[in-house]
Formats: C-alpha cells, structure tokens, sequence
C-alpha cells in the first residue's frame, strides 16, 4: 500500500535577523551563517498567554545581546558536531 504520494517540499524561506534586519546566506537551501533560532510558546501564567514567538538573531547582534546580560550565558563546549 502506498502510504502519501505527494512530496513535501522542504523550502527554506529567506532568514532575517529581527534584530537588524540583515539577510542570513542561503545557498542552495542550506544555511551559511550561523543564527540563534529563537522559539518561545508563551503559556497561562503570562500576558501572552497563547502567543508563540518566533524569531533569529545573527551573530553580531547575539554578541551584542548577551553583554548586556547581568548573568553571562552558560557556556557547554561540545567535544563533537553533532
Ligand atoms: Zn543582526
């Protein structure tokens, strides 16, 4: 039995960073720049209540966001790629 003849066809649309609105390099649907893919489902307990945001953050721009932290980021070093 076949189980799904259409074929998904996986675009991947153009990367901005919403921080600055420069474009993120896409070659042939693979990405060439590194982004900070942010992905937050807001739930009950806060005023957005439903909302899921979405957005990316180059890497300059990520620099820049994480010096103004009080509390510097955890930093795990991977032995591998994964
Ligand atoms: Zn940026």
């Amino acid at each position: 039995m076949e189980k799904n003849k259409t074929k998904r066809i996986v675009k991947i649309k153009d990367i901005y960073c919403n921080v600055c609105g420069k474009q993120i390099k896409v070659e042939n649907g693979i990405v060439k720049e590194d982004v900070f893919e942010a992905t937050k489902e807001w739930g009950y307990f806060s005023r957005r209540d439903l909302e899921v945001h979405r957005f990316n953050i180059c890497e300059s721009c990520y620099e820049e966001m994480i010096q103004k932290f009080k509390i510097p980021v955890e930093v795990l070093n991977k032995k591998e790629v994964m």
